[in-house]
């Protein structure tokens, strides 16, 4: 595919949903979210708000077009290296109970496409949460620049790492807003799942089940492949330190695909369908080992276990990062209340009583070097872009 007209497939996607965005949530608030493209060669999107809480929202997305050819030209290389692989390769995947390395369901053009239209669906909505939860002014307001009177917000906040390093507060609130957009973003697409799932056309009652967990496994790769391009070649060290403008990438894949889990394992459409929790996280930790498979051997010549996700809860390290990310938003939380443009309860980030347990129970001093070690600053800050 050349890349014009992988531009003109993302702006027909995005800008559907846009419109649809726009009638269903800002047409009633007398608002408008725009979406705008630009040239830079830039991989990441960014949000704009020239919105007032109390005005009707004025809101904006921006997408690099070099984002968009990036996440399609490593998902084709991704399709192409499951293909090319000797198939002794794969013998990991018996312990799936499933050696299909990409769904049966749909044809080799249909595993890009759906693995993009995924991708950067996602990553629109990640942009929307933070738009509809008001983030600019909640960075402002609670950040170190205390509640200065609010005049212009630009939710180009990841543009604040561009010039310094940011840590303390100030990261701790873009943290945990970036998790928060996540949040959003995943119950979105979510929804946005199980909406298909009730149209008729989008397969019969008796191949339904396999499309639809064939549709999440590819969102999975196609996700798990954009935090994969964010993350560059860095391995996975957990570390309880809040710093720099965002969560770190295979931090953030991890937590929001145990919100997929737990999301689509409890719900249940109108019809009657709905997941097998067991059988969600299969899919998912096979889509994440595909992933790390091919960014491992794209990164190097062997598989790299540095890439494996561990298991955010099995680390304390990562845990007593969480109690600080749990702790700032429940300081945030009843402002974004306040100040948010779409009241479902549901895109709200949460933390159950359980999960607050486990982390009560978790030393918040770090005895580890880990637990002391500083972030790994981005080796560019365009990197980040993906999360204003
Ligand atoms: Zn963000």
């Amino acid at each position: 595919m050349e890349d014009a007209e992988i531009y003109e497939l993302a702006g027909d996607i995005l800008g559907r949903i846009n419109n649809e965005t726009n009638d269903i949530i800002y047409a009633p608030l007398g608002g408008k979210l725009s979406i705008y493209w630009s040239e830079k060669e830039i991989y990441g999107a960014y949000a704009s708000s020239l919105s007032q809480s109390d005005k009707p929202p004025q809101h904006s997305i921006t997408i690099y077009y070099e984002f968009v050819r990036q996440v399609w030209r490593d998902i084709e290389n991704f399709c192409e290296f499951l293909r090319s692989r000797p198939e002794a390769d794969f013998t990991p995947y018996e312990f799936y109970n499933n050696r299909t390395k990409l769904p049966e369901c749909f044809n080799e053009d249909e595993h890009v496409r759906n693995m993009f239209i995924a991708a950067i669906t996602w990553v629109y909505f990640h942009e929307l949460g933070h738009l509809l939860q008001e983030h600019g002014i909640i960075r402002h307001e609670f950040g170190p620049r205390g509640n200065e009177a609010m005049q212009t917000t630009h939710v180009h906040d990841f543009e604040v790492s561009h010039h310094k390093p940011i840590n303390d507060r100030e990261a701790l609130v873009s943290h945990v807003t970036e998790l928060a957009a996540d949040f959003a973003a995943t119950i979105f697409y979510a929804t946005d799942l199980l909406r298909h799932i009730e149209d008729p056309s989008f397969a019969d009652a008796e191949e339904r089940p396999e499309v639809l967990c064939g549709t999440l496994y590819l969102m999975v790769c196609g996700l798990s492949l954009v935090f994969f391009r964010f993350n560059g070649s860095k391995p996975i060290v957990p570390i309880a330190a809040v710093e720099g403008s965002h969560p770190k990438p295979l931090t953030r894949l991890e937590l929001l695909l145990s919100q997929i889990c737990e999301y689509l394992g409890i719900v249940e459409t109108e019809t009657g369908h709905s997941f097998n929790q067991e059988l969600l996280e299969v899919l998912c930790t096979k889509a994440v080992f595909s992933t790390t498979m091919y960014w491992s051997w794209t990164n190097g010549d062997d598989f790299d276990v540095s890439f494996t996700l561990r298991g955010g809860q099995s680390s304390p390290v990562n845990m007593q990062y969480l109690q600080k990310i749990v702790a700032i938003w429940d300081e945030i939380l009843p402002r974004i209340k306040e100040v948010r443009r779409f009241l479902s309860p549901l895109i709200l980030m949460r933390f159950t009583d359980t999960f607050r347990e486990k982390l009560n129970s978790v030393s918040t001093q770090g005895s580890s070097t880990e637990a002391n070690a500083t972030a790994v600053t981005p080796s560019s800050p365009d990197e980040f872009r993906i999360s204003s």
